[in-house]
């Protein structure tokens, strides 16, 4: 199974025509070719990413071999399973990247072994997935949204709100002949009902169709938040093992197009990333849940809604034979939005004044801080680098950046994670301090073992290991100070960890 998208082991498999790459953004047409090549044995192996990893019958297979750990051991033993099926015997190998977890359980594999399936993280309230079962129900049988109805005992306290905005947007109606509240119906545009349009592995119902120039072929759905990341004009696209050039990208039709190219080049986007923290009028709450968790020796990290904007600039040109940048093309996209989940928990002002005192970048600290919690994030709940992110640092931003270590849900709407990361965020800083500690790498920016991530849209720049571990012993030890307080519900504001202004009308007293 390979972990990231198109990669070198790849092109080796697609080179033997028996072989052949497989990932959920093929068309289903492609995918169901492959697997039936593969469950008849007309195919000697797969090159996939985790789109193969369950809810589909390859037949028997007799090894599997897995490019780095998977970051869950949930994921790793679900892949591991797809040989040796009906009781014969088989082979996995796990290749070992350099990565922390990876290098973690070369070193101690029987902790691989005995370790318990991770916690996995799902958001019933999700407003998104939520508005997707309300339609799908809606096809199947009248829906009843009102509250204390037969139908909110099945999908909650939410199901009104989340039937209205679909009421609104035309996806649900009354049945004229009984046009009451309690009997909405599916009146939406899509035949066979709204499930043909809603992606099992995906949150994001719009999808960008890339098709080829000349033949007008499909060639790939590209889901809206990441048609910009992949399929802007001049982008180097990959797709079973064919290099494509992105001649164009048509936002009103939601639509690419691209044309085979044998360029030695390959394209990647110059971006910069905001998560805004909202929840302003939510500051009571956390307050108290806050203090709450303060008193069980938890810790003031905080969870909020949080607003995702992501601003494409450019765009590098790196030679395929030595990864070396030759070319940046500015590119004018609009800026890719959308709402989730964020905890955080503040750094202290005295820890930024030490890690500046060293003559050390603060947002490298920051950085380097964020990345190492999530290396060490998945030891405790189920997740991977496409569900949760942190605050990466640009190299030319400038602007004013507030003092916190943040983890954020990367899909649309939010999956629950940040929600479950909250109260263990004291055992994930203590984590990601030992890990930083514990590597011997006498690298000033960390290594792919300690502060490196796999996902890091600034490509690993602007990370410094040094400032990082002062931001984490900081952080914990301002952690240790409020509980020696007394956990008395003297937390930092919610606005206030954010402006660093005083929330006025606060019941709560406010800590700097
Ligand atoms: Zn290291
Ligand atoms: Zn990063």
């Amino acid at each position: 199974m390979e972990r990231g998208k198109e990669g070198a082991a790849g092109a080796a498999a697609v080179a033997d025509a028996r072989a052949r790459r497989y990932r959920a953004g093929y068309t289903a047409e492609e995918r169901r070719a492959v697997e039936g090549s593969l469950l008849q044995g007309r195919l000697r192996g797969v090159c996939a990413t985790n789109a193969l990893e369950l809810g589909i019958d390859v037949g028997a297979l007799d090894v599997t071999l897995h490019l780095g750990f998977p970051g869950n051991v949930a994921s790793l033993w679900q892949q591991a399973g797809r040989a040796g099926r009906r009781e014969q015997q088989a082979l996995s190998i796990l290749i070992a990247f350099d990565g922390p977890l990876d290098q973690y359980f070369v070193r101690h594999p029987k902790r691989l072994f005995e370790r318990p399936l991770e916690r996995a993280s799902i958001d019933p309230t999700n407003r998104q997935i939520m508005q997707q079962h309300c339609a799908c129900a809606a096809y199947e049988l009248p829906l009843d949204p009102r509250p204390g109805g037969p139908d909110a005992a099945f999908f909650g306290a939410s199901l009104q709100r989340e039937a209205a905005a679909c009421f609104k947007r035309g996806e649900l109606g009354k049945n004229p002949e009984m046009p009451s509240e309690a009997n909405l119906r599916y009146i939406g545009e899509l035949r066979g009902g709204p499930a043909k349009g809603i992606s099992l592995r995906a949150i994001d119902e719009e999808i960008y169709q890339v098709f080829e120039e000349g033949t007008g072929k499909l060639v790939e759905e590209v889901e809206a938040s990441k048609a910009f990341f992949q399929v802007y004009e001049g982008a180097i696209y990959m797709n079973q093992g064919h290099k494509f050039l992105c001649l164009k990208l048509d936002m009103d039709n939601q639509t690419a197009t691209v044309r085979k190219s044998s360029v030695g080049y390959y394209t990647s986007v110059v971006e910069f990333k905001d998560i805004e923290v909202m929840g302003g009028n939510k500051a009571y709450d956390n307050h108290v849940v806050a203090a709450r968790e303060l008193e069980a020796g938890g810790s003031t990290a905080q969870v909020a809604p949080a607003r995702y904007v992501a601003h494409i600039t450019a765009f590098n040109k790196f030679w395929l034979r030595t990864g070396e940048m030759f070319d940046t093309v500015k590119v004018n996209l609009p800026p890719t939005t959308y709402d989730t989940f964020a905890t955080w928990i503040k750094v202290p002002d005295a820890v930024k004044a030490a890690v500046r005192r060293e003559d050390r970048e603060f947002k490298a600290g920051l950085h380097a801080a964020g990345h190492a919690l999530l290396n060490v994030l998945p030891l405790y709940i189920l997740c991977n680098p496409e569900d949760v992110g942190c605050e990466c640092a640009n190299k030319y931003e400038t602007r004013y950046k507030p003092s916190r270590v943040l983890l954020y849900d990367k899909q649309p709407g939010g999956t629950g994670i940040s929600s479950q990361v909250r109260p263990i965020f004291g055992n994930l800083l203590e984590a990601a301090r030992d890990l930083i500690k514990g590597c011997e790498c006498d690298e000033p920016t960390g290594c792919p073992s300690c502060c490196h991530h796999t996902d890091c849209n600034q490509y690993n720049a602007v990370l410094d290991k040094r400032a990082a571990l002062m931001v984490l012993e900081g952080t914990l030890a301002a952690q240790r100070e409020e509980e020696e307080e007394g956990g008395d519900g003297a937390v930092n504001c919610l606005p206030c960890a954010d402006q660093g202004a005083f929330f006025p009308g606060s019941p709560i007293r406010h800590v700097r």
